[in-house]
Parts: structure tokens; sequence; C-alpha cells
């Protein structure tokens, strides 16, 4: 399979045929195989059952993923992901907004060599107030904090490369930071305008709070790509800070009592030392305790700490069967040692 569309769906009856004989008309003339995954993300308007007979009618190409509740677009999106079969994955929205006719374009890029192609609405159909502005600063806040440049995060039309999606998991609203991701591993990354249309049925699921919850992930992924490896340079940072801000106070509470002959309990000083050099000392705590965390966090998933591109002449060793022990196990007497290769695969030895 080349192309996998994905497309969550919740209470969408109305748009879905029409999409997909959208879908079908901008493929035609594009010489792959493609696929179109429906997740269908806790409908209650009957959205399911258009599903059933649009795969009925085409076993080939529609492939349906029920879930059994409302999820969320982001795990509707990773569910998809987790079924597709194609090497080229199109994320999209059910609702007509993004338009299928953009996709082939997104293909020549990846054809080019890119590994991710992100939409960018230029004409945006949605309230200015509540939705494109919000959306614009959402996207310059978030370009700056991950250095990925985008104008349209929030665009779901992107075009990935299967094998720069799949190493991590979605949570939250995060299948917008995808692209930031895919950057952390490496991906090559362009944008192109896309069209996007005013919805014409039924009505958008999201609402100004949605701006609160992306700040709060991009925190999040901030955190996991900057840090995620060596918590204790955040946390043991801020607690030498705040120890060091303790210790500056106490200087000067000493040097009134010397100088000024002032008491030491009249002002507050001696508390607020006190106050930061406790903070500091738990910050520190919270450090270690979190670089525990990491430690269980990557070894309990067998995950590296780098991410291959390619391997020129490989030797059949699997990393992660080595750190298993299972590629010990399983190797024929006179197989591949794996002693000397063993602390690579980990990041502190
Ligand atoms: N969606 C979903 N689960 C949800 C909310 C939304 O699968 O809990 C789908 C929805 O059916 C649509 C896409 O996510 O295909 C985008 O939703 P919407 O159009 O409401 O977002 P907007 O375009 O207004 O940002
Ligand atoms: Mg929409």
């Amino acid at each position: 399979m080349d192309l996998s569309i994905i497309i969550p769906v919740y209470n969408e009856a109305e748009s879905i045929p029409t999409l997909l004989q959208n879908i079908r008309q901008a493929m035609e003339p594009v010489p792959c195989c493609w696929e179109v995954v429906f997740v269908d993300d806790g409908s209650s308007d009957g959205s399911q059952a258009v599903l059933e007979q649009l795969a009925k009618q085409d076993e080939e190409r529609v492939r349906v993923v029920v879930l059994r509740r409302n999820f969320g677009q982001t795990t509707a999106i990773a569910a998809g992901i987790d079924h597709a079969a194609g090497d080229v994955i199109v994320l999209m929205d059910a609702d007509l907004q993004n338009d299928p006719a953009d996709i082939p374009c997104m293909l020549d890029k990846i054809a080019e060599g890119y590994d991710v192609v992100s939409g960018w609405r230029v004409d945006r159909q949605d309230t200015f107030l509540t939705r494109t502005l919000p959306s614009r600063l959402a996207n310059s806040l978030i370009s700056w904090v991950t250095g990925v440049h985008l104008h349209d995060y929030g665009c779901t039309l992107k075009a990935y490369r299967r094998e720069v999606i799949t190493g991590f998991r979605l949570y939250g609203e995060m299948h917008r930071f995808i692209p930031a991701y895919a950057h952390w591993v490496g991906a090559r990354i362009t944008e192109i305008p896309v069209r996007h249309h005013a919805r014409k049925y039924g009505k958008t699921k999201y609402g100004l709070e949605r701006t609160l919850k992306v700040l709060l992930d991009l925190l999040t992924v901030k955190y996991l790509n900057q840090y995620a490896n060596k918590p204790i340079y955040l946390f043991g940072g801020a607690g030498f800070v705040l120890i060091g801000m303790s210790m500056l106070t106490l200087l000067v509470i000493i040097l009134r009592r010397i100088l000024l002959d002032e008491h030491l309990v009249r002002s507050p000083l001696l508390l607020m030392s006190t106050m930061l050099f406790i903070m500091g000392f738990q910050s520190i705590m919270m450090g270690l305790i979190a670089e525990l965390l990491a430690r269980t966090y990557h070894e309990s998933q067998h995950k590296p700490t780098y991410t291959v591109r390619r391997l020129i002449n490989p030797n059949g060793i699997h990393p992660q069967d080595l750190l298993s022990g299972e590629a010990l196990e399983g190797t024929p007497s006179g197989g591949p040692k794996a002693g000397p290769l063993l602390p690579t695969n980990r990041y502190d030895p």
C-alpha cells in the first residue's frame, strides 16, 4: 500500500459520502495504491451506519475503525495510524473543510524527498475572533518554542512518511505537534498552501478552551524534547538557582546583623532564605526522581535514546533484542556477540 488517508469522524454523517467521492476524484489521476481509514470516534448521529455502507461498497479501499466511545480527535488519529498500511500517511478532517484535491501536490512533495508536508490554510474559512486569531497566535508561539516554523500547525491536512510518525504515541491534543516531533527525529519538513472551505454540515467540536489545552501540550512537548533524557538538568538547575538565592539572602542577613546591628528575626529575610532553600532542595530531589522515571520510560519499552536514519552494512543485530536479551537467547552458537554493543544502546554507560 502506498498511501493511507486517515480521517477521524465524530458526528459527520452528512459529509462522509461527499468526502469519499471527492477523494476518489482527486486520486483518480494519481498512479498509486491507496486506502482510506475512517475512524468513528463514538459518533451518535448515524455516521457509523454510513461508514459501514461505504465500506461494504468498496472493500478494497475503505477501512473503518469503530471506537467504543468518543476519545477525541488525537486518539482517533492514533487509532487510524495503527490500522493503516500505507507507506505515506495523509491526515485530514471529515467535515469537508479540507480539500482532497490538495493530496496529489502533497504526494509530489513527498516524492521530492520530504518526510512531512504540512498544509497551510492561506484563506481560512473560520470565525476570526474565536478561531483564526487564537490560531495565528498559537502558531507563532509553537513555531518559536519548538523551533519548527510552520504557518498552520492546526491544519489537519498533512502528509507524513510513515517512519517519522510511528516512533511516538499521541496524547491529549498532540496531533498538531506531530511535525515538531518528526523534526526532532530528523525529518525534512515543508509546507504548501491548501484550500479551506467553510463547514457545510454539522458544527465544530471545539471552542476557545482548546487554546489553553494547546498551550499546556506545548509545555509538555518542549519538556519532553529537551529534558526527557536529562530531567535533572531542568529541576537541578532550578534547584541550584533557588539555593543560590537562599545563600545570597542569608549573606544579606548576616551583613545586616554585623554592620547594622539589626535583629535577625525582625525582618522576613530569614524566613525567605529558609523557604528558598527548601524549595531548591525539593527541586533537586524532584529532578532525581524524574531521572529514575526517565530510565523506567526508556528501559521498560526498550526504547533507545537515538533514532537511526539508515544502516549501512547492518549485521542483523537488533538493538531492542539486545536490551531484552532475546538476541542472545535466540542466536545459535557462533552468532554475533552482544556484549560490546550493549552500552551504545543506553544513554548512560
Ligand atoms: N473529531 C473527532 N473526535 C472529536 C472531535 C472531532 O474525531 O472528539 C473529528 C471531527 O469529526 C473532524 C475533525 O476531528 O473530522 C476536526 O474537528 P472539527 O471540524 O470540529 O474541528 P475544527 O475544524 O473546527 O478545528
Ligand atoms: Mg473542521
